[in-house]
């Protein structure tokens, strides 16, 4: 049976907007297809194998633990994380996330927070939350869609020559409530503000993960199609509740 090895870092900091709720998503569409995920959880002090794991999740998190989080991440975990994303692993990064994803993250305090530089963005802290629904169209080359989401940050992110977008903001602030971007991508890496959790309401971009987790992992790629109609419905509620037409 195909297996998805996927490593959970920081679940107990890392854990707001119940992102814990992706991890189900990953591993109920493997099992309706009858493959299966494999979950190891990384904390504080706990090092990576670069090799061991396809799929790579970090949720977000308040400033606080976040800082906790990015010193650890940089001590333990930054040049595996590195070199898997290199191996073309797969990540699914939010909020918090794409910001430890980055250059660094400058918070509200004025402190200076290291990423692991897996992504070409960097983040300073704004005066105001940027805080509501969000909805984006995806421009990913394998995916243009509608994907739906919560966003709630003060930090403001911009995208390096070697980041390309997630998507575009079609409500909502999304990176710095300014550039109409939202979130971050490059090889198999996705870095975003989508909280909700982001999963179950936009299985699509939970499916590319699980395929490019299956392809790093050496296994057919190939997703069976599922009933996601409870899913669809989802979305234009949350599309019409974020102040578009239904
Ligand atoms: N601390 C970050 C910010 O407010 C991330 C918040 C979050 O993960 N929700 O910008």
């Amino acid at each position: 049976m195909s297996t998805v090895r996927l490593a959970h870092l920081y679940p107990e900091q890392m854990n707001i907007y119940a992102d814990r709720g992706n991890i189900a998503v990953f591993a109920q569409r493997l099992a309706w297809r009858g493959l299966q995920l494999d979950i190891a959880e990384f904390g504080i002090g706990d090092t990576l194998d670069p090799n061991a794991h396809d799929l790579y999740y970090l949720g977000g998190g308040q400033d606080r633990d976040q800082r906790i989080v990015a010193h650890d991440l940089v001590a333990t975990k930054a040049d595996a994380l590195r070199s898997a994303a290199n191996n073309g692993a797969a990540f699914l990064w939010v909020c918090g996330g794409i910001q430890l994803a980055g250059t660094g993250y400058t918070d509200a305090s004025g402190q200076r927070l290291p990423g692991v530089g897996i992504l070409d963005v960097d983040t300073v802290a704004g005066d105001s939350r940027l805080i509501g629904d969000l909805v984006i169209t995806t421009t990913l080359k394998e995916l243009h869609c509608q994907v739906v989401g919560y966003e709630n940050h003060v930090g403001r992110t911009l995208l390096g020559g070697d980041a390309e977008p997630l998507g575009t903001v079609v409500k909502g602030h999304g990176n710095d409530g300014e550039s109409g971007y939202e979130g971050a991508t490059r090889n198999r890496i996705i870095g975003t503000y989508l909280h909700g959790p982001l999963l179950p309401k936009n299985p699509q971009l939970a499916d590319l993960l699980l395929s490019w987790a299956l392809a790093h992992g050496g296994h057919p790629t190939q997703l069976e199609p599922l009933d996601d109609s409870l899913a669809a419905t989802a979305r234009t509620v949350a599309a019409s509740r974020a102040g578009l037409a239904r």
